[in-house]
């Protein structure tokens, strides 16, 4: 163990510094957050203007979306736009122009920066602002970053929201807006909940269609679904929303609190509450019951990933008895995550950014169970023994609210219990 990891061991977890690592990282870029962000904005489609590399990119990861009318693509830049030789902007422009008129059920583009974008310099804000002005207001141009220079995988999200804030309608009512993309069904499941306590003007950002946006105003409040959304908290703070602070709605009690949260800030009364959450939280308290035998006290360690890993170790630890060794996230906003790592009563060492043979020492002196990691580490990791995790799969996969509570421990439990059978 290194010396700052000592010091974390002799701190309570509210108050622990953080391991700051900026070394060599291994993580997928924010395209591909386009992978579920084109499903969830149904009206959506998402040019990324890139490089053959980021067409693959999508193209594997999304590779189901060649059976329907795809709802993303990638306009590739070629060696003479690298070069400087061409106007990138003449050719991105007739791009948009055969994409829209082949297209008309297009209401909102997001023309998506990457890598090479980035290293041309190419602005594509002021291409969003001239193509706004061409296409208003059949088409919505926005524009934002998911090049691997700037972000993470989780972060083209958060790149994506905050993008549409600034068009969001003004309002001077009270409204509360639920922040992140879930599927359609856990949405569906929490907003029924929130319906049931009483609460009233309830909208999603992203809402499903172009129409279907939240408005936002000084009597806007907001609280987040996921915790990756530091960009899209600071612009709807900037245009007046208040954030209501919880725990993430991950398992049994994190869903608790969560609706506690909203119960508190619109002075819903206990016995609403207790009426709304009673049926749902026995049956997640059932799900997570039949789990927690094969997690308890066995040891986890997060690499950095996708900002989840901080309300799931909170999950994991506190509902499910694992133990948690390191865990690790790329960027930690406390001021999103403060109320999961309150109430983490364990001391693990909790790492920001990455130094990746550092921690990868780190996490073969540890001996894990279960190691949480990208699709790069994970291989690896499997051959020299360790039981490990992809962490993009906690994305892709509905583990919000009570409903899902036993899925995401199940999926934890999956690996051990592979191994196990491997090992028989
Ligand atoms: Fe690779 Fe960058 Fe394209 Fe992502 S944006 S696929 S990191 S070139």
């Amino acid at each position: 163990m290194n010396q700052q990891a000592k010091i974390l061991k002799n701190s309570s977890c509210k108050d622990v510094p953080i391991l700051k690592e900026r070394g060599q990282r291994e993580v997928f870029c924010g395209l591909t957050g386009i992978i579920w962000m084109h499903r969830k904005i149904q009206d959506a489609f998402f040019l990324v203007v890139g490089s053959r590399t980021c067409a693959h990119l999508l193209q594997s990861a999304a590779g189901v979306m060649i059976f329907a009318e795809p709802r993303f693509g990638t306009a590739i830049l070629e060696e003479k736009d690298l070069a400087g030789m061409a106007d990138a902007h003449d050719e991105l422009d007739r791009e948009v122009e055969t994409l829209l008129s082949r297209r008309p059920d297009i209401k909102q583009l997001f023309l998506v920066g990457s890598c090479p974008s980035e290293v041309i310099k190419l602005d594509l804000s002021k291409a969003a602002e001239r193509l706004s002005k061409v296409y208003f207001p059949k088409v919505r141009v926005f524009n934002f970053s998911g090049s691997g220079i700037e972000t993470t995988f989780t972060q083209g999200e958060d790149a994506c929201l905050a993008s549409l804030v600034p068009s969001l309608e003004e309002t001077d009512k009270e409204n509360l807006m639920i922040v992140g993309s879930l599927p359609d069904i856990v949405e569906d499941q929490l907003l029924e909940l929130i319906e049931d306590l009483g609460i009233k003007n309830v909208s999603v950002l992203p809402g499903r269609t172009a129409s279907k946006m939240p408005m936002i105003g000084e009597k806007s409040s907001f609280i987040l679904v996921q915790p990756f959304l530091t960009d899209t908290t600071e612009a709807l703070e900037k245009r007046g929303a208040t954030m209501i602070n919880a725990p993430f709605p991950f398992g049994e009690e994190g869903t608790t609190l969560w609706l506690k949260s909203l119960k508190d800030a619109f002075s819903v009364s206990e016995e609403t509450f207790e009426k709304v959450t009673e049926a749902p939280r026995k049956r997640a308290a059932a799900a997570l019951a039949g789990l927690r035998s094969r997690l308890e006290k066995r040891k986890i360690f997060f690499f950095p990933d996708s900002q989840l890993e901080i309300p799931l170790a909170r999950f994991l630890s506190r509902e499910c008895g694992m133990e948690l060794i390191e865990v690790g996230s790329p960027y930690i906003n406390r001021k999103i995550i403060e109320s999961d790592l309150q109430l983490i009563n364990q001391e693990p060492v909790f790492s920001e950014g990455q130094d990746v043979d550092l921690q990868l020492d780190r996490c073969r002196n540890s001996k894990p169970d279960i190691t949480v990691c990208g699709l790069g580490l994970a291989n690896p990791l499997e051959a020299e023994g360790l039981t490990t995790k992809w962490a993009i799969e906690l994305v892709f996969t509905p583990i919000h609210g009570y409903e899902q509570a036993g899925d995401l421990a199940e999926l934890f439990a999956r690996p051990l219990k592979r191994r196990e059978a491997l090992k028989i």
